[in-house]
């Protein structure tokens, strides 16, 4: 057994004792047909609802109060309950929380687009199962944990949490890059020829993929085998320069702290929810999920924030029944307020999905509104008249008359101290 194998499981076992137990189950349950694995939800939501009413003086009295029986005998009798925000998660932190004692649990940190803070206890058959939900969507790609990674993030660590992160990486055969300068990345190049995969916020990837394009660096990655985006939304235009740099796709695990790993793409390029773990449904193109592993912090029917849509094709040529999420389109976000009407943030989504599908423009932007019936949108690319044209003809038809475009080029907006936001309101 290899030193890094040795240190991974030994580690693994310490803090997740239920980790393996779990990875078997999952393994064993990516072949159940679609019916069993909605039975073992439906199995698993019922203990969930009656755990939570018993030990959450929060969902005791939200279900009280909504009419709502916690004895549910099928998936769909859920949507009696109202979405729950993750305003009141933090609100309500204490209520939510159950009564219950763990031998271990731990603690998370997770803070949202407009700031707040939402903190919680994860015990740790939850961690287990989402740390679980991460290795078997990795044996798909025959990727190791312990395997030579590399790691992209960032924001801002204090020099303190460095050492004991760094030391955390070096447990787990990880090198993690920590500002993206492109000196920086051109360094990284070199620790690229032993890495079996990279990870991280797909903004970055795709940022060292354009250097690598436009430098034209000859790359060596002999042993390279997923690249995984995460945390952030992967524009199609992203696809093409990581193919090109990397010669293959970045694919995509989506999840949050708070909701656990929600799905995981396969090799045929789907991206299958964790049925095991989480059930999720799509209201009005809004995601919400319900934790069916977290007993200290009980997630139900959680507006996780994001624009989702659902696959409706059944198959998949990687012969998996688990549903797929055909695309995760962006974070909900505050209204577009025009002069006389209001529009979701997607709309955005549509205006530089439409160019760039249709028109061939890959534009990296970022919109921000001070006032109602303005728009500015900030583009990173140099100014071109074509380009300046068709985005004011698309906006044109969601928006008409209703709300005054000013377009801004070659604008740095990506701070790489958060994550990137294509939409910013300073509307109250
Ligand atoms: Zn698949």
């Amino acid at each position: 057994m290899s030193l890094a194998k040795s240190i991974y499981l030994a580690g693994a076992k310490r803090r997740n004792p239920g980790l393996y137990g779990w990875y078997d189950f999952l393994k064993e349950s990516e072949s159940w047909e679609l019916q069993r694995l909605r039975e073992y939800q439906l199995q698993e939501l019922k203990r969930l609802l009656l755990m939570a009413d018993k030990h959450s003086v929060f969902y005791k009295n939200y279900f009280r109060k909504h009419g709502f029986d916690p004895a549910v005998t099928s998936l769909e009798d859920l949507k009696q309950l109202p979405p729950v925000s993750k305003t009141e998660l933090i609100l309500k932190n204490d209520q939510i929380h159950t009564d219950l004692k763990f031998d271990k649990r731990f603690f998370c940190e997770t803070s949202g687009s407009s700031g707040q803070v939402l903190t919680f206890w994860r015990d740790e058959r939850w961690d287990s199962a989402n740390r679980a939900a991460i290795l078997r969507g990795y044996s798909w790609h025959n990727v190791l944990p312990w395997e030579s990674n590399i790691y992209f993030w960032g924001y801002n660590i204090e020099a303190g949490k460095q050492l004991r992160t760094r030391i955390l990486d070096m447990f787990q055969n990880r090198y993690r890059i920590f500002d993206y300068s492109p000196k920086t990345l051109t360094r990284l190049l070199q620790k690229l020829k032993s890495a079996t995969y990279m990870h991280g916020y797909s903004s970055v990837i795709y940022e060292l993929a354009k250097l690598v394009n436009e430098e034209e660096i000859e790359l060596e990655m002999p042993l390279i085998k997923m690249i995984k985006g995460t945390s952030e939304k992967i524009y199609p235009h992203y696809q093409e320069e990581v193919q090109n740099a990397f010669g293959r796709r970045m694919i995509s695990e989506y999840g949050a702290a708070e909701a656990s790993i929600v799905a995981f793409e396969c090799t045929a390029g789907n991206m299958h929810v964790t049925m095991e773990n989480v059930l999720v449904e799509v209201e009005e193109d809004e995601v919400l999920i319900t934790n069916l592993v977290a007993s200290s912090f009980p997630i139900i029917r959680y507006k996780l924030g994001d624009y989702v849509k659902l696959s409706e094709s059944r198959t998949c040529a990687c012969g998996m029944e688990h549903p797929m999420i055909e695309e995760v389109r962006g974070r909900v976000g505050k209204n577009i307020h025009g002069y006389e009407h209001k529009y979701p943030s997607l709309t955005l989504y549509y205006v530089f999905k439409n160019l760039f599908f249709e028109q061939g423009l890959k534009f990296n932007y970022q919109c921000v509104q001070e006032n109602k019936g303005s728009l500015t949108v900030l583009i990173k690319e140099p100014f071109t008249s074509r380009g300046e044209n068709l985005i004011r003809a698309e906006f044109g038809k969601y928006f008409r008359n209703d709300v005054a475009i000013s377009i801004i080029f070659s604008q740095d907006f990506h701070s790489y101290t958060e994550k990137l936001k294509d939409f910013i309101s300073r509307i109250e």
